[in-house]
């Protein structure tokens, strides 16, 4: 008999607020080294799965596990399992009074505990990644949306992340910002990092991802491969909904 251990594995998984329940039963695996994009209406639960991977988000019922490491067990160290998890928000969250370089560095200072030139040389590593090796010691305020949002993704790469969480990284953009954005996620994609990846960009989501899902209210209406989902979907609710974004 043969183990597969899937990099994340969501069983059954539940969330409410409330008397609201948004998430209704969600069962879904991603192997390690593949791009999942979620796709689907505003308001299907699409950020609130991604908050419970993430764990900012307690579920209501259900298992996540993540790399090896149930984090829906009672006694899992949150701040441990939550290190294996990069995450990118469609608002970049940077700390505006910091520099770039100090974005970069301080979590790997603070919750890693490497060495100040050990970060340094790391975030360079990172910034050079994501095609900002200039940047080092600009304010986010001196940077457009797009490469404050790329400085975002450097950032959660310099802690080493097993998995990479994508919520909407491109929907705060203008429209000119979002391919420079979308060209680093692909180079991410093509060095093998397993990433889960909210997106409205359907063309990212049919070249890039090995398997999609559609989700509405709260459930995971259809999924497989992008020429399948978004190329010939089955459902009804897939293609009203595709039909409004493409
Ligand atoms: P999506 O990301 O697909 O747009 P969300 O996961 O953000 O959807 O939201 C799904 C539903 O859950 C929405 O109806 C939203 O109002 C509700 N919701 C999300 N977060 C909370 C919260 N903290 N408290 C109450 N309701 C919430
Ligand atoms: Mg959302």
């Amino acid at each position: 008999m043969s183990v597969v251990t899937h990099m994340v594995e969501i069983r059954g998984l539940h969330k409410s607020f409330g008397p609201v329940e948004v998430l209704k039963g969600i069962d879904l695996s991603v192997e390690r080294g593949q791009v999942i994009c979620i796709i689907g209406p505003s308001g299907s639960g699409k950020s609130t799965l991604l908050r419970c991977v993430n764990l900012l988000e307690e579920p209501t019922a259900g298992t996540i596990v993540v790399d090896g490491v149930e984090l829906t067990h009672p006694d899992v160290d949150i701040n441990a399992a939550r290190r294996r998890l990069g995450m990118v928000f469609q608002q970049f969250n940077l700390f505006s009074h910091l520099k770039v370089l100090e974005n970069l560095t301080i979590a790997q200072r603070r919750v890693l505990k490497r060495s100040k030139a050990e970060a340094e040389r790391i975030a360079r590593e990172n910034l050079a990644k994501v095609g900002l090796e200039g940047k080092a010691d600009s304010y986010p305020s001196q940077l457009s949306g797009g490469q404050q949002q790329r400085v975002a993704i450097a950032r959660a790469l310099s802690m080493d992340p097993s998995l990479m969480l994508f919520d909407e990284p491109t929907s705060a953009l203008d429209p000119e910002l979002v391919g420079d954005v979308l060209t680093v996620m692909r180079q991410l994609a093509q060095e093998g990092m397993t990433m889960l990846v909210v997106t409205h960009e359907m063309a990212f989501a049919r070249d890039v991802a090995d398997h999609v899902v559609f989700m509405d209210g709260g459930v995971i209406v259809e999924q497989g491969p992008p020429d399948q989902v978004i190329g010939d979907p089955r459902h009804e609710r897939t293609q009203r909904f595709l039909r409004r974004v493409l």
